[in-house]
């Protein structure tokens, strides 16, 4: 594929991605997730594909601003916040980089080496979140938000029917929490740290937004209209390292096989994608597969991978 030069390029990826969104508008497969009731409040024929180059260029197509919460996406940025904040080290203690190959909301632990298998299962993200640091919940809700605003460019607001539903509603991650207590990987204000997971999940974003997000951790952690350094270009590898292996909950190893590009999906239906050195891609559309992901979001993905040749292992 001959990729344009600048002036050209987002034209090109205008037409790319208006071009992809009409052949996968018709997929109408999936359902809405709904072991969160307020997960269900959405329009499931809700679409967009967004995305945001390295230099700061967008593409927007479809709904790309409709808002949606994050949920499993904000792992990933926890992720980043914790190897940042405490190092690879102390974060290793708590959650390790082995894909399980088992649903998101599995309750397991890795028994030998005392943690939780990775980061973007809910065992692991639970005890990455509670690392978050901060006096009490309003502190540490502030320095999760705070997070955010540096990578969206506006302090986020977060769905507080949502965040209630799923307070109301997660006694597995409750189970996990507190299984997460008894073998000490984390420390006594897990209730806290609950609270503060639910509310990570239901931070409300656009596909506009995590598109730049995924643009920020392909260029090595800086944010390409900022210029922030919002992570340093180590742990955006370990991110995107985690990403690929472990992103696309029990479909991640065949998403590596088959996309390979380093990704995050929610069951709110938001899916980033991060191709580094060049920007990130997300599509934003609610109705999901048996395995948590939007199926227009594979569905983009994959047509995508495969026509321009993304797959980070392709031949040059
Ligand atoms: N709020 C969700 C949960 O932990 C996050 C789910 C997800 O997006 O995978 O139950």
């Amino acid at each position: 594929v001959e990729v344009p030069d600048e002036q050209r390029l987002v034209e090109w990826l205008d037409e790319i991605c208006r071009d992809v969104y009409q052949r996968v508008e018709s997929l109408d497969g999936g359902e809405l997730a709904s072991y969160i009731p307020e997960l269900a409040n959405v329009d499931p024929d809700r679409f967009a594909i967004a995305t945001v180059t390295v230099n700061g260029e967008s593409a927007l197509t479809g709904d790309h601003a409709q808002l949606f919460t994050i949920q499993s996406i904000s792992k990933l940025l926890l992720y980043g916040m914790a190897l940042e904040t405490h190092g690879r080290e102390r974060v290793m203690r708590r959650a390790g980089v082995a894909p399980t190959g088992d649903p998101f909301n599995a309750i397991e632990l890795d028994e030998k080496l005392h943690r939780a298998p990775n980061p973007m299962v809910n065992s692991g993200a639970i005890a990455i979140t509670d690392m978050v640091e901060g006096r009490d919940l309003a502190e540490r809700t502030d320095n999760v938000l705070s997070l955010f605003e540096r990578y969206l460019g506006r302090r986020p607001d977060v769905d507080q029917a949502v965040c209630a539903s799923e307070h109301a509603s997660g006694h597995r991650n409750r189970a996990i929490g507190y299984l997460l207590l008894d073998q000490g990987i984390v420390d006594d204000r897990v209730a806290e740290t609950l609270d503060l997971y639910f509310l990570q999940c239901s931070i409300l974003v656009t596909a506009a937004d995590l598109a730049l997000i995924g643009a920020t951790i392909a260029n090595n952690g800086v944010h390409p209209i900022t210029g922030d350094q919002i992570v340093g270009p180590k742990v955006a590898r370990d991110m995107l390292t985690v990403a690929l292996t472990c992103g696309m909950y029990d479909y991640a190893g065949e998403w590596a096989y088959t996309v390979g590009i380093p990704a995050k999906s929610g069951v709110g239906g938001g899916l980033v994608g991060m191709l580094p050195g060049v920007g990130g891609l997300a599509v934003y559309s609610p109705r999901l597969d048996e395995h948590g992901n939007s199926v227009r979001g594979i569905r983009v993905f994959e047509k995508l991978s495969r026509d321009f040749d993304l797959h980070v292992f392709d031949p040059e």
